[in-house]
C-alpha cells in the first residue's frame, strides 16, 4: 500500500480527534510554565509531570524525567532547581527507521496587563485562531506530535517509525543542561537515531509551509576603552585629555558602512559562494519588501529585491553594533567624559566562516584601527560568547520526507528558508548525534511568538498533527 493510501485513514482520525487535540493544547497552555520566572517554577515541573502522564496513558515508554540540577547563577533562590528534561520512547522495532523529535515546553512570560485581548494562560479560539501563551511556541507542536501518536492508536494505523521524544523546559532561558544531557545520551538514550525533527519555528509568511534548513552563528564582542581614573567634567577636562569615548567610537565607526557592509579585511572572503542550485530556491520563495517594512515597523530597508533581501538575512554576514556600557545614556545634558566604556557588537556568522579565524581578523583589524589613534587610553578587545552556524542539505532523505509530507498536506511545494537567528541546540543535535537534522515549522509567521496575542491557527494547528504524521510515515517508507 502507498503511503498516500496509509494516511488515509489517520487523517480521517486526526479530523475526529480535533476537540480532543484542543483540549490537549487548552490544558497544556493553562499551565504557566514560564522559565524565565523563578517564582513559577514550580508549574514548570508540573508542566513536566503533565507530559509523563498524557505520554503513559498513549503507551509511551522508558518516560524518564531527567534531573539537571540546580540552576547555576546568577539567581535569585540559589536553591533553584532547573526543570527536568522530558524522554519517552514510542515504538520499539528494530527493522524500523528512529526519529527524535524535539520541542520545549516552557514558555515566555505573559500578562493580560502587557495588552493581551484574552487571558494568556486560557486557550480561547477567536475566528479559527486558538489564543494563548505557548500556542505556537512551543506547546502546539509538542502536542503535535502527542496527536500524532494517539491518532494511530485510534484508527489502528501502524505506527511508521520509532519516536524518541526530548521535550526540554528551560529553551527560553538559554537551554540550560540540554548541551550536556545530548552528548551523555548520545550513545545511551539517543543511541541508534537516524534522523532529528524538530518542530520549533514558523513558516517565513502566511501563504506558504516551509522548510527550515540553517541558522546563521553568532559571535559577540566587546571592545574596552580605559582613561581616567574616573568620570570627569568636559569643562575643565574636554579638549585637553584623550577622551575614551571618541577612541571608541571611532574604532566603532570602522568596522560596517552604513549600507550594512563589512569593512574588516578578510570577512567576506570566508563566505560560501552562492551556487546556482541554492540561487534557485530564493527564486521560487514567497516573500516581498513589503513584508520586511511591516515586520520592522518602517520603511527602511537597505535592499528592495526579495532575493537580496533574504540572502542577507539568512546567508551572508551581518555586523550590528549593539551598545556602549558605560556611556552616558538618560535624558538630559549632562556633561561628563566617561573614564571606562565598553562598546558591544556582533557578527552573525554563515558558512564557510571559521570562528576562531574570524575572531583573529576581528582583533587584528580593531588592534591596528586604534593603534592609528595614537592614544595613551587603555584598550582590549575580546569574544563575550559564540554559537556557530547551522547549514543542513534541504535536498537529503530526512527533507524529502518533510517535503512530500508538506505537499500532501497543504497541496503545495514547501518553500526551503533559512533563518538569521540561531537556534544552538540544532547544531549540537548534528554533531552529537551525527545525522541530519531537520525544522519542520507548525505554525506560520504572524503567530506572535513571545509577542502579545500569541496564537496558532486550528488550521495549522490540525494541518500541522497531519504534516508531522506523514513526515514519519514518508521518512518511515525510505530504506533503512
Ligand atoms: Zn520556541
Amino acid at each position: 500500500m502507498s503511503v498516500e493510501e496509509t494516511l488515509k485513514p489517520l487523517f480521517k482520525e486526526i479530523e475526529t480527534l480535533k476537540p480532543n487535540f484542543i483540549e490537549r493544547l487548552k490544558t497544556a497552555v493553562s499551565i504557566p510554565s514560564v522559565s524565565g520566572d523563578e517564582s513559577l517554577r514550580p508549574r514548570v515541573f508540573e508542566m513536566a509531570d503533565f507530559l509523563k502522564r498524557e505520554l503513559t496513558k498513549l503507551g509511551a515508554h522508558d518516560i524518564q524525567l531527567r534531573d539537571l540540577g540546580i540552576q547555576p547563577p546568577p539567581v535569585n533562590d540559589p536553591s533553584l532547581k532547573l526543570p527536568p528534561i522530558v524522554l519517552a520512547r514510542y515504538g520499539d522495532d528494530s527493522s524500523k527507521k528512529t526519529v527524535l523529535v524535539y520541542g520545549h515546553y516552557d514558555v515566555q512570560p505573559a500578562l493580560k496587563e502587557d495588552g493581551w485581548s484574552t487571558d494568556p494562560f486560557t486557550l480561547k479560539e477567536i475566528d479559527g485562531k486558538l489564543y494563548g501563551r505557548g500556542s505556537t511556541d512551543d506547546k502546539g507542536p509538542v502536542m503535535g506530535w502527542l496527536n500524532a501518536i494517539e491518532a494511530h492508536r485510534q484508527s489502528g494505523v501502524e505506527f511508521p517509525v520509532n519516536l524518541v521524544m526530548c521535550f526540554e523546559g528551560m529553551e527560553e532561558s538559554g537551554s540550560l543542561g540540554l548541551e550536556e544531557l545530548i552528548q551523555k545520551e548520545a550513545k545511551k538514550y539517543f543511541n541508534g537515531v537516524d534522523a532529528v525533527c524538530i518542530s520549533d519555528n514558523y513558516w517565513l509568511g502566511t501563504k506558504k509551509p516551509v522548510l527550515t534548513y540553517g541558522l546563521r552563528g553568532c559571535n559577540y564582542y566587546q571592545i574596552k576603552v580605559q582613561g581616567p581614573g574616573a568620570d570627569l567634567h568636559s569643562g575643565v577636562f574636554g579638549g585637553i585629555i584623550h577622551e575614551p569615548m571618541t577612541d571608541l567610537i571611532s574604532v566603532m565607526g570602522k568596522l560596517v558602512d552604513s549600507k550594512g557592509k563589512i569593512l574588516i579585511p578578510g570577512v567576506s572572503e570566508m563566505v560560501a559562494p552562492v551556487t546556482d542550485k541554492e540561487d534557485e530556491i530564493y527564486e521560487k520563495i514567497e516573500f516581498d519588501v513589503d513584508e520586511l517594512n511591516s515586520a520592522a515597523g518602517s520603511d527602511t530597508a537597505i535592499y528592495q529585491d526579495k532575493k537580496q533581501i533574504l540572502m542577507h538575512r539568512w546567508r551572508f554576514p551581518s555586523l550590528s553594533l549593539h551598545g556602549i556600557e558605560g556611556a552616558f545614556s538618560g535624558g538630559g545634558a549632562k556633561t561628563v567624559i566617561p573614564a571606562k566604556v565598553t562598546g558591544k557588537f556582533s557578527i552573525r556568522t554563515v558558512p564557510d566562516m571559521d570562528s576562531a579565524k574570524l575572531d583573529k581578523l576581528v582583533f587584528k583589524y580593531i588592534e591596528e584601527q586604534f593603534a592609528k589613534l595614537k592614544s595613551p587610553n587603555t584598550f582590549k578587545v575580546e569574544l563575550i560568547h559564540d554559537g556557530n552556524y547551522w547549514i543542513s542539505d534541504p535536498f537529503n532523505e530526512n527533507f524529502t520526507a518533510a517535503k512530500k509530507a508538506t505537499k500532501l498536506v497543504w497541496g503545495v511545494e514547501p518553500d526551503l528558508t533559512r533563518e538569521g537567528g540561531s537556534i544552538p541546540i540544532t547544531l549540537t543535535f548534528q554533531d552529537e548525534l551525527h545525522t541530519s537534522v531537520l525544522l519542520l515549522p507548525m505554525g506560520m509567521g504572524d503567530d506572535g511568538a513571545h509577542s502579545i496575542n500569541e496564537k496558532l491557527n486550528t488550521s495549522n494547528y490540525v494541518n500541522g498533527v497531519k504534516t508531522l504524521a506523514s513526515y514519519l510515515h514518508y521518512y518511515g517508507a525510505g530504506e533503512k
